[in-house]
């Protein structure tokens, strides 16, 4: 399995990252993608990443933080990215209204930025979209050679086919497995299976049965199943068909 957004730099793993790890890979998860959201987190994912194999680095500033970002942030990480080649993709990136209600302006500056050097670096995009969906879209169709994926989709099957229409991938995490999450599983339902990612999002967003703890990647069989399910396949098909999508899509070769 390949565990396509976990923020392992997270303060909750500090007093047991390497245990974690260990338990992914001990319960079947064969690569991750460990995500950054700060340019400090940036230079803590990409030393992680470096000790593990199979595991790959992105570089993004979360909207969560543009309210402590300046003018030179994106060209920090746009330095950033091309001193660290091994960065897999732009993020985590996007638009917040949810809690950002206060930073609309910032959030959209700085989103474009980091679209802007996705395109320009030819890197995915990994997108936060919380209650912005129409702003997310405005801005990602003037780039339109741009790629990425709609991590943690939590939306519905309108929105999920217009993301598609848009040649993206949509990633689901533990939430699709949450009994009022009915709406997020028939948005799941309309994903081609070369358009499908899993993730965990850990540490937050642990899968139903493990709701209340800290979420990690060796959880994410849960969430593998659970799509299992709603595709009406094989959970080796789901596993096989998005590893291969995460390798296409961060273009890892290895
Ligand atoms: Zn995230």
């Amino acid at each position: 399995m390949f565990d396509s957004h976990a923020h392992l730099c997270d303060e909750k793993f500090n007093h047991d990252r390497d245990d974690v790890i260990q338990r992914a890979y001990d319960n079947g998860v064969t690569a991750m993608l460990v995500v950054a959201d700060s340019l400090n987190t940036c230079e803590q994912v990409c030393s992680l990443a470096a000790r593990y194999s199979n595991m790959y680095p992105t570089a993004g500033i979360h909207p969560h933080n543009a309210a402590f970002v300046s003018e030179d942030t994106v060209v920090d990480l746009e330095h950033f990215i091309k001193t660290h080649r091994d960065v897999k993709a732009v993020g985590e990136t996007g638009l917040d209204y949810y809690y950002g209600h206060d930073t609309v302006t910032v959030q959209k500056v700085l989103f474009e930025k980091q679209v802007c050097l996705a395109d320009s670096l030819k890197l995915p995009l990994v997108i936060h979209c919380r209650d912005s969906q129409s702003d997310i879209v405005n801005i990602l169709n003037k780039y339109s050679a741009v790629q990425g994926v709609f991590h943690c989709f939590s939306s519905d099957e309108t929105f999920c086919n217009e993301v598609l229409e848009m040649g993206f991938y949509v990633s689901f995490s533990g939430i699709i497995t949450f009994k009022n999450a009915q709406a997020i599983r028939d948005a799941a339902h309309c994903v081609p299976l070369d358009k499908l990612l899993v993730e965990t999002d850990c540490p937050y967003l642990a899968p139903q049965g493990y709701r209340g703890k800290r979420n990690e990647p060796a959880f994410i069989s849960a969430t593998v199943k659970c799509l299992a399910e709603i595709k009406q396949c094989h959970v080796d098909e789901i596993v096989k068909r998005t590893t291969e999508n995460a390798r296409t899509l961060f273009q890892i070769e290895d």
